[in-house]
């Protein structure tokens, strides 16, 4: 199902199914395969000849129809031309930069990029002959041309930031790279396809660590690139050299998951509204740092180009609280835990400083990382308060 006449939710509910084609069947079924059977010789020599092509079954490695549609439902939705559906999502990544580079090559990753593709970058790619920079997530257009050299191949963004949630101006930065002849990269594991398409504001490749709110209940490892017309022969290449799909079942869950992310997106980010605005008032805390607050310093970037936000945000203290103090805070909370992958039903809290080296990181104290879950958010509300008189005691 294809068509835009539909609304986003419409959408949610058809994309990627087909009972036609399934005997009927709402869901299409899960197929475990490794060996598939080829009719005649003729057939399976030619079917080794024409691996790039997607949408033909004959190798497990290369996908099964299960595979196709959720591809086929992501590509609808993030606006591209083709994804595969991978294993992880910083698989989904280390995939999208080798598509493009080639030893000798310099990259640009802003410098909030989520850490381990921070360490995929200046570890596996330098080691490969890449080299590897880190630019201000703020420059504006001029700024970056400035940073582009004749050897750079891609540029890598990620709007909001990892952990300090700046917003980047995506299509003033695309514009500029493709100007230069430059692949653009984004991870738009926060945004969603729902609430954000990159290749809509000019980037090549859009990544999906779907892991997070497509799978939306911390139960699979899923990840998704998603390219243009340009970069999509070359994408599928690359998967199908390396190899990397994802397993059968956590694609499953993957399309599951879709069918009520927008519902559950919706609900993630009235929460996270709620917790945010809450969290100012708050005379531990010196700044919320949620893209939809209008304090929010890339708040207009973000209301021009963004659709919603979804439920992970963080905040500063006000203090330069010891580890001890935040420790008390965090580990003895009700209901939100200590967990690092987001995007499920659950609220989380974790201690999250900024790592930066292109840029300086100046807080008056720790950072918090909160996940706004499912859980109504009076109780939320509550298990933060309790959090804060913890705090407060801790610290004497
Ligand atoms: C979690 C995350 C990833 C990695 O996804 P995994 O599926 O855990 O490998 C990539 N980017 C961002 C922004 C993430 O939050």
């Amino acid at each position: 199902m294809s068509e835009k006449r539909f609304k986003r939710d419409t959408r949610l509910g058809h994309l990627g199914r087909d009972p036609a084609r399934f005997d009927g069947a709402v869901n299409p079924p899960v197929y475990h395969a490794s060996t598939v059977i080829a009719p005649d010789t003729a057939t399976f020599k030619a079917s080794g000849r024409r691996r790039f092509e997607k949408g033909e079954t004959v190798y497990g490695r290369f996908g099964t129809p299960t595979h196709q549609m959720l591809e086929d439902a992501l590509t609808e939705l993030e606006g591209g031309a083709d994804t595969v559906a991978l294993g992880n999502g910083l698989q989904a990544i280390s995939i999208a930069l080798l598509t493009v580079v080639k030893a000798g090559d310099h990259v640009l990753l802003a410098d909030s990029v989520y850490a381990p593709t921070r360490k995929f970058a200046s570890q596996m790619l330098a080691r490969l002959g890449v080299e590897v920079d880190y630019y201000d997530p703020l420059v504006d257009g001029p700024a970056l041309d400035a940073l582009i050299r004749d050897t750079t191949s891609a540029v890598v963004l990620e709007s909001p930031g990892s952990s300090s949630f700046e917003i980047q101006d995506v299509p003033a930065l695309a514009e500029t790279a493709k100007a230069r002849g430059v692949a653009t990269i984004m991870d738009n594991t926060w945004a969603t396809p729902l609430f954000f398409r990159p290749i809509e504001h000019g980037v090549d490749l859009s990544v999906q660590a779907a892991t997070k709110y497509v799978v939306g209940h911390a139960d699979a490892m899923l990840g998704a690139v998603t390219a243009n017309h340009a970069w999509a022969h070359r994408l599928r290449e690359t998967v199908y050299t390396i190899g990397g799909f994802a397993g059968p079942d956590d694609v499953y869950l993957g399309l599951r998951g879709l069918r009520t992310m927008g519902v559950r997106l919706e609900r993630h980010q009235a929460t996270a509204m709620t917790l945010a605005t809450w969290l100012q008032e708050r005379p531990e805390v010196a700044e919320v740092r949620y893209p939809a607050l209008p304090e929010h310093p890339q708040h207009h970037l973000w209301r021009r180009d963004f659709d919603g936000a979804s439920g992970l945000f963080s905040f500063v203290l006000a203090q330069p609280y010891s580890q001890d103090a935040v420790a008390a805070m965090l580990d003895h909370f009700d209901l939100f835990g200590l967990g690092a992958s987001w995007g499920g039903f659950e609220s989380l809290a974790i201690p999250s400083d900024p790592y930066r080296t292109a840029t300086a990181w100046d807080a008056p104290g720790p950072v918090v990382r909160l996940h706004a879950g499912l859980e109504d958010p009076d109780d939320l509300i509550a298990d933060l308060a309790a959090g804060f008189d913890r705090l407060t005691r801790a610290a004497g």
